[in-house]
């Protein structure tokens, strides 16, 4: 998972970004990056490390310009070989090569952010090679294959004119064409402007904004997050919708055209998990959806409670992400909620380090009980997701350890069987927990006296939004819960082109301004 985010027009661009990708920093912790651009060509800084580690103080007498774009990483792409279960750039295997922004000098210099994951990375990187277009990616990076996509067609499209949206169009309707996964992208074209565009089914969020200068220009903002676009002033925040793309140029004129229109298939991880609680997409609040999750999971354990399964004291989140929908499923309960588990806040995410030993110790670590108030007490311990097993199994023996007589462990999201192809980082499926192991299997292995997971049926209608037209629903994706992956009905692109795929080429712009 990662973050984007892209400024133009004002001279406070690459500040506003460098604000943004802190607010973004949830998305990816590998390494930041903010490439700008004037006059005087690109400025870029980028490396391995918090935002508030790569950035030096005086970045903005090196980050100058009226526009910008920045990133915050997370990698997912897998080593082309499948015995190495490290993923590349995972913290201690990240190559500087592979932080962006990315960019390429020809045609006109693009720079781009990319959030989501292509699932034919290795086929776009053998037609990227093939004697039709000969450009060879330097890194092993999906964004980087669809930098060359797009600037592609951008080269063939321009040979003899000036660039104009119409160009951009096919340059993005050719990464429609060849790209198979999700991606959120901005890219920055020097002399010309901010284009942005989501992926047909939309997996991943992108938010466009605007906001009135004290000079009475308007600067606009490109963001993975509601919430840092709020927080940089910007107003009328909308959705770059699926399969659309939003230009910016330097004059200040914006151009949108929704190029494919498919059924958005936006990532339920999102909403249970990755997002900022302040992030409004798709017309729902995470935190609003987070309270929902907490709502009708309460449903569940409570039948779990009358059939005589289960007997709690106390409702006790695992921090962070897990405690609004702990609240609101102990109020539900009428059970007494309590953060008996508290967090050392100078430990990073887990999942972020590379080893499975180093994940099990930063979890022992990263939470340390109240023993005396858990000693002897029947505990339901709430957390978002249950994917390896690994925070669920040692927060179980460490709530034991303390002398709780039960603990159940209840998860906000549904059994997580299948590998995430767009972009969330859950492993094959036989390092998941509940691929092939029943209810009571998962309950021994992880030592705990239940184990109590969401209903997806539960889970969907937490995500739809309430004041939806009646008959509009929001049909997540639930791939990593059902295995159906809403890429697969389209065929892998192969080398030997035409392609099989459904050929947006064709598709008419359906809206495009001014
Ligand atoms: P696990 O320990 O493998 O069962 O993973 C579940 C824990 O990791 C939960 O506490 C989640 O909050 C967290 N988590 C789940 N998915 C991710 C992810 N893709 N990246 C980072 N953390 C995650």
């Amino acid at each position: 998972m990662c973050g984007v985010i892209g400024v133009l027009g004002t001279s406070q661009a690459s500040r506003r970004v460098l604000q943004g990708l802190q607010l973004l920093q949830h998305r990816g912790q590998d390494a930041a990056g903010i490439l700008s651009h004037d006059e005087s060509g690109f400025h870029f800084i980028r490396n391995i490390g918090l935002v508030e580690t790569v950035f030096p103080k005086n970045f903005d007498e090196i980050l100058t310009g009226d526009v910008a774009i920045g990133h915050v990483r997370y990698s997912t792409v897998p080593k082309a070989n499948p015995k190495d279960k490290q993923t590349i750039g995972a913290s201690s295997n990240a190559e500087l090569s592979n932080v962006q922004p990315f960019l390429v000098n020809f045609p006109f210099g693009i720079g781009l952010a990319h959030n989501g994951n292509l699932s034919n990375f290795e086929d776009l990187s053998t037609h990227l090679r093939s004697s039709k277009i000969r450009r060879h990616p330097l890194t092993r990076s999906d964004s980087e294959t669809i930098l060359n996509l797009f600037a592609e067609t951008l080269a063939d499209e321009t040979r003899d004119a000036d660039l104009s949206f119409r160009h951009v169009c096919e340059a993005v309707k050719n990464v429609f064409k060849h790209a198979v996964g999700s991606y959120s992208v901005v890219t920055l074209v020097a002399g010309y402007g901010l284009v942005a565009f989501r992926d047909p089914k939309g997996f991943r969020p992108l938010f466009f904004g605007k906001r009135k200068e004290a000079d009475g220009n308007l600067s606009y903002l490109f963001a993975s997050e509601s919430v840092a676009a709020q927080f940089l002033d910007y107003t009328e925040i909308e959705d770059v919708r699926p399969g659309e793309l939003v230009v910016v140029t330097l004059d200040g004129e914006v151009y949108r055209a929704k190029i494919a229109d498919e059924k958005p298939r936006p990532c339920m991880f999102e909403w249970v998990y990755f997002a900022s609680p302040q992030t409004e997409w798709e017309g729902v609040s995470v935190y609003e959806a987070r309270i929902r999750l907490g709502k009708n999971l309460a449903r569940t354990v409570q039948a779990e409670i009358d059939a005589g399964r289960i007997n709690p004291d106390l409702v006790v989140p695992v921090p962070e992400t897990a405690r609004i929908a702990a609240i609101a499923l102990a109020e539900e309960l009428k059970l007494p909620y309590r953060e008996l588990l508290i967090k050392n806040r100078y430990i990073s995410r887990t999942f972020i380090l590379d080893t499975q030993d180093k994940r099990e110790k930063a979890v022992q670590l990263k939470l340390s009980p109240v023993e005396s108030e858990i000693r002897g007490k029947k505990i339901l311990l709430i957390d978002d997701s249950i994917v390896r097993g690994t925070t669920s199994k040692k927060l179980i023996s460490l709530v034991k350890a303390c002398g709780a007589k039960e603990v159940y462990f209840v998860s906000t999201a549904p059994e997580i069987r299948h590998p995430c192809k767009y972009g969330i980082d859950f492993p094959s499926s036989a390092e998941l927990i509940a691929h092939s192991r029943s209810s009571e299997e998962i309950t021994r292995e992880l030592g705990a006296d239940g184990v109590i997971y969401q209903k997806t049926e539960d889970l969907v209608e937490a995500l739809q939004p309430v004041r939806a037209k009646s008959g509009e629903r929001t049909t997540p994706c639930l791939a990593c819960i059902t295995g159906e992956y809403p890429t697969e009905a389209l065929t892998p692109l192969k080398t030997d082109l035409p392609l099989k795929l459904p050929n947006p080429l064709e598709t008419p712009i359906l809206e495009s301004t001014p």
